[in-house]
């Protein structure tokens, strides 16, 4: 089967083009065969196809990568959420509430959620998902997070370090070694990635440290939470592990920056955080231009983001982070795949996944220009069209 979606107004191909990290065709078309892209050119020079997409000078962009959510949790913390807004401020420990709701909901009220979560995102244009553990925080209940994840994504990140869990409470080392032992033993063969929330409230860097290791030695890719509530040595651990990402960077020291810039490690951005819990938003301007690779994702967790749209986080990036549209954009698809170390999505060039959005606007700009509007026209992912 052959699809040609032609007509494209604006094509952001993110395949860099001189200054252009977006790589911006206009007057484009693309050819999907099977699930990957055959061919990217000018319309007029287009192939035949079995079918044809006319895009009536709409924009197209790939399909976005959001590298870091927790979707799989039973309760709802909106009440925290409107005494935060009311001036409460926001702690790790809350956690543990969405923690007691989750080991008693069942394996179908989980997966029915999740998979409502993830139609929702699919529908924002968002065709590649990384998801998290760490609503369990017990060895049975952690195993059927990254088995459920497992289901729906191969993206999948053990985060049995997300916080102590309140029988544990003055013994964190001691839950550090069931983490590292008994429950990584369980959760291993469903993940792809370990993770650590390194923050004061949670743990300590010679304890992340301790999770990153095993977690490693079994085979998992190593990312880490770091610097969301005040600055640590936790980017400097991440860096040193070799960690894909460090994720939200709230508080970076210049030391954390430059770290960071001559690393492969990815600065994933979370705006839906900063957004829900009134702190100061980073600096993205002051990363990119240091060289660091920025990565934009939503963050989707009861407590501290419960936001499932990517054109949401890029309005919030352009406005509060000082990013450019292009800049954001690019985070929010070829971004992501870097903090996934993935090479097969965020892009539009042959041999690539057929993974697009065509938008109902003109360009890529009314992401950030029109917010909260859903301008998502179409998605493709693997080169079935959804919506
Ligand atoms: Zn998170």
């Amino acid at each position: 089967m052959r699809i040609l979606i032609t007509n494209i107004g604006e094509l952001t191909t993110n395949v860099a083009d001189g200054d252009d990290p977006c790589g911006t065709r206009h007057d484009a078309a693309v050819l999907v065969e099977g699930d990957r892209i055959a061919w990217v050119g000018a319309a007029v020079d287009a192939p035949d196809a079995d079918e044809i997409v006319d895009a009536q000078g709409r924009a197209v962009i790939p399909g976005f990568v959001d590298s870091h959510s927790h979707l799989v949790f039973g309760g709802d913390r909106a009440a925290e959420f409107e005494a935060r807004m009311q001036g409460q401020k926001y702690a790790a420990g809350g956690i543990r509430s969405t923690v007691a709701a989750t080991r008693a909901a069942t394996d179908d009220e989980l997966r029915m959620r999740l998979r409502g979560f993830l139609d929702e995102m699919l529908a924002q244009g968002t065709t590649t998902v990384e998801i998290k553990s760490g609503y369990g925080l017990d060895v049975t209940t952690e195993e059927r997070l990254v088995r459920l994840a497992a289901e729906v994504t191969e993206e999948v990140t053990f985060l049995g370090a997300h916080v102590v869990p309140a029988e544990y409470a003055d013994r964190s080392d001691e839950y550090v070694d069931l983490v590292i032992g008994e429950m990584l033993d369980a959760c291993a063969p469903h993940a792809k990635w370990i993770d650590v929330f390194c923050e004061t409230g949670a743990f300590t860097v010679p304890q992340s440290r301790r999770v990153l290791e095993a977690g490693i030695a079994r085979g998992l890719q190593p990312r880490v939470h770091a610097s969301q509530l005040g600055s640590g040595e936790g980017v400097q651990l991440a860096v040193e592990l070799g960690a894909a990402s460090i994720d939200h960077g709230t508080y970076l020291t210049d030391d954390d920056v430059t770290a960071l810039a001559g690393s492969a490690t990815v600065l994933t951005l979370l705006p839906g955080v900063e957004f829900s819990t009134r702190q100061p938003y980073p600096d993205a301007r002051r990363l990119i231009d240091a060289g660091v690779t920025v990565a934009i994702a939503c963050d989707t967790n009861p407590g501290s983001s419960f936001t499932s749209s990517m054109p949401f986080c890029i309005a919030v990036a352009v406005r509060d982070m000082r990013m450019t549209v292009a800049e954001a954009v690019h985070a929010a698809t070829v971004g992501g795949a870097a903090a996934l170390r993935r090479d097969d999505v965020g892009r539009i060039a042959p041999g690539m996944r057929a993974d697009l959005v065509l938008l109902k606007s003109p360009s890529r700009v009314h992401l950030a220009y029109r917010p909260g509007v859903p301008l998502v026209e179409a998605v493709w992912k693997d080169g079935v069209r959804f919506s």
